[in-house]
């Protein structure tokens, strides 16, 4: 035991990364982010560990869109503390995750990720059995549960940018990798070895490409390089957490600059395998181009965006195809629209695990759709009273604007809804002349 413990202290190789750790602390001057800034939960949090003779910092992505003048998502606390001391010292608070061991601690309507310091990357380990229990045959992290000091906890984070340690208490920020100049210059780099970095955790490649798009910034060169060819990791990754990654993106306010820039880096291909044929006919490209614009203008203006209506939009070119090649094949329209259904999402779910609460939406969505070229009688009522109505038209919306549906049907719906009961019957009264033939 001895032995082994004076082996590893005295042959431990330096990591890719250690070399890169040096400590610069950041004045409020420099920096001007004032602790008024921080949420009084969070602050209140990081006072008491303080307090209680733990050391406290408000960490990652807030820290980061302080600086850059963005309104943080949520402040994360890092400290010394293991998530029972945690436990013990707040008392409404819980212990949640497996894969990485975290407390929540609850103040008001208001939930703050407390983490303890992590340490110990797999490159710092020179027993290879504790390498192998730790990752995969591809390098993949399995296991991030060991607890280090505050320059290891840096080290462990993604991208020097959200590798950044603020005190409320001095107001200082602490700066272990030159994540602070990293920001001013608008780079995200990655900590350490960007290929061992990569093949811990592939998902850091659709980080990378998420936080630039969000964050105006460029991956920086050397980060970048590998991205081509690591690529197909992200199949090795367990599809809950690719579909969690991917409603990130898609609701980051970003998602065509996204969508485009996961396509230039090659990494569309595990998590939405159809888009390239997609994007290649000049009508899928459209309404993709369109819905998404839409979807980041709603989320700009925080109007709701719900999940199952972006997949539904992600997917359905793909069902197109698959519905005409049905009827082609002497299939009835709705039959062969429900299998054509049924074959899509079957096939996305093995690749990225939409979860079954949003299939029913998605279908709904996309059944609804026959049902808006039947303009006579009494079946336009009977569809405004469908509970998914809205979506299902504000989708019908889209394909007319793609120019997949002649804009006249559009049209006519607008005026339908926008009419009184009377106007209305009137509407459903005039014949119509059957629409364009789609031209894919
Ligand atoms: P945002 O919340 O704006 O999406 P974020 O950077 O805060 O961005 P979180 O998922 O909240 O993202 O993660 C919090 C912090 O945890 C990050 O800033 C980073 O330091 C660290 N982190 C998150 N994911 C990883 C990862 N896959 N590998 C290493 N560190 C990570
Ligand atoms: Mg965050």
């Amino acid at each position: 035991m001895i032995r082994k413990f004076l082996r590893k202290v005295f042959s431990r190789k330096p990591s890719a990364f250690e070399s890169n750790a040096k400590l610069s602390i950041i004045p409020y001057k420099r920096h001007g982010i004032r602790r008024n800034q921080i949420t009084a939960c969070a602050l209140k949090i990081v006072t008491t560990l303080q307090q209680t003779e733990f050391s406290a910092y408000i960490v990652g992505g807030a820290v980061r869109d302080l600086l850059l003048g963005l309104t943080p998502k949520d402040f994360d606390v890092a400290t010394n503390a293991t998530p029972e001391q945690v436990r013990h010292i707040f008392r409404r608070s819980r212990i949640i995750g497996r894969r990485f061991r975290l407390a929540h601690v609850m103040c008001g309507a208001e939930t703050v990720e407390v983490s303890t310091f992590r340490g110990h990357s797999p490159d710092d380990d020179d027993d290879d059995h504790a390498l192998i229990q730790l990752t995969d045959q591809h390098g993949r992290l399995l296991h991030d549960n060991v607890f280090g000091s505050q320059e290891e906890d840096a080290v462990r984070r993604d991208f020097t940018v959200n590798a950044l340690f603020y005190d409320p208490a001095k107001e200082e920020i602490l700066d272990y990798l030159n994540g602070y100049e990293d920001i001013k210059a608008k780079k995200m780099r990655i900590i350490g070895n960007p290929v061992q970095r990569f093949r811990e955790d592939p998902v850091r490649m659709l980080r990378a490409v998420r936080l630039a798009s969000k964050l105006n910034m460029q991956i920086e060169e050397e980060t970048a390089k590998p991205i081509g060819d690591l690529a197909p990791l992200l199949q090795n990754v367990p599809p809950s957490r690719l579909f969690d990654e991917m409603l990130k993106l898609l609701m980051s306010g970003h998602a065509l600059a996204c969508v485009v820039e996961l396509r230039a880096r090659g990494l569309h291909h595990g998590l939405l395998p159809m888009l390239d044929v997609i994007l290649e006919q000049p009508l899928g490209e459209r309404f993709i181009t369109i819905a998404l614009k839409n979807t980041d203008e709603r989320i700009r203006q925080d109007k709701p965006v719900s999940p199952g209506f972006l997949f539904a939009i992600l997917l359905w070119h793909e069902v197109l195809s698959a519905w005409d090649s049905l009827q082609a094949a002497g299939e009835k329209p709705l039959p062969a629209l429900f299998k054509a259904m049924d074959k899509i999402l079957s096939i996305q779910h093995k690749k990225l695990a939409i979860p079954r609460r949003f299939d029913a939406i998605i279908q709904e969505i996309w059944v609804m759709q026959p049902r808006f070229e039947a303009r006579s009688g009494r079946k336009p009522f009977r569809l405004i009273s469908h509970p998914r109505f809205r979506a299902a038209y504000d989708f019908m919306l889209l394909r007319c604007e793609s120019g997949e549906l002649n804009m006249e049907l559009g049209e006519w719906w607008k005026t339908f809804l926008s009419a009184d009961n009377e106007e209305r019957e009137k509407c459903c009264s005039t014949k119509h002349r059957p629409r364009k033939a789609r031209k894919t």
